[in-house]
């Protein structure tokens, strides 16, 4: 068995088995494939492994796989995006996981030529290298969204910090998930607001516990190109 198909079966077990220990259903999670790390032909591979939602950072990389790509893909582009490349990669993603300001929902205003599914960015653990609104900021941001019709919320995303503190992470999850209860109750008609992208290699076990809809895995599960694996 090649080391690729091992990381998924391996992928797999865990979540079905986070799943199962805490009664939520194995199809509510989606796994977004990071491949950012990796060739065209490795995301091929993880799409024709049944891994059909692929995440990306960089606007050129992804630009440049989905050359290769023809195939039913679904695009996440889960890294910062400057407001200038925003045009680059609106109308070719099927979701954007990192508005966290004002000059990216005005980009994406001017540019989409549909309604895009976005996940507000949010910096839980206040962190100063991470990007994202913070909590006390998010109803305030979210209510101006209004006057981008081009924008609907369909849920949050974060970071954990990088850290062995279980606890620190769980309570990351926790107050995005929280948030995110909040929003939704507002039933506003832009903000559906059910879902979160939450839950990296590290972490994702945990984000599954705390209600993460979308765990974005790259290494762990597609590996990167240098090193150890094919
Ligand atoms: C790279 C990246 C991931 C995947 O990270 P791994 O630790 O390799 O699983 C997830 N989310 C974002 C925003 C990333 O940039």
């Amino acid at each position: 068995m090649s080391n690729l198909q091992q990381r998924i079966e391996k992928i797999e077990y865990d979540i079905q088995d986070v799943c199962q220990r805490i009664g939520r259903k194995r199809s509510d999670i989606t796994v977004v494939a990071v491949t950012k790390e990796v060739s065209a032909a490795r995301a091929s591979a993880m799409i024709e492994a049944g891994f059909a939602n692929l995440g990306e950072n960089r606007p050129e990389v992804l630009l440049d796989k989905q050359e290769t790509i023809q195939s039913g893909a679904k695009w996440h582009f889960i890294g910062n995006v400057q407001s200038r490349k925003v045009k680059d990669i609106i109308n070719r993603i099927d979701y954007l996981h990192s508005v966290d300001r004002i000059s990216i929902a005005k980009e994406i205003h001017k540019r989409a030529d549909h309604i895009i599914d976005c996940f507000i960015q949010v910096n839980v653990s206040g962190e100063e290298s991470k990007s994202g609104v913070t909590p006390a900021e998010l109803k305030n941001f979210i209510e101006q969204m209004a006057a981008y019709d081009k924008i609907r919320i369909v849920g949050l995303m974060t970071m954990a910090p990088f850290t062995e503190d279980v606890d620190l992470i769980r309570s990351v999850f926790r107050s995005l998930r929280q948030l995110r209860d909040g929003i939704a109750a507002l039933e506003l008609p832009y903000a559906p607001c059910t879902q979160l992208s939450m839950g990296m290699s590290n972490d994702f076990i945990i984000a599954i516990e705390e209600g993460a809809t979308h765990v974005r895995i790259g290494t762990a599960l597609v590996g990167a190109e240098s090193g150890e694996d094919a």
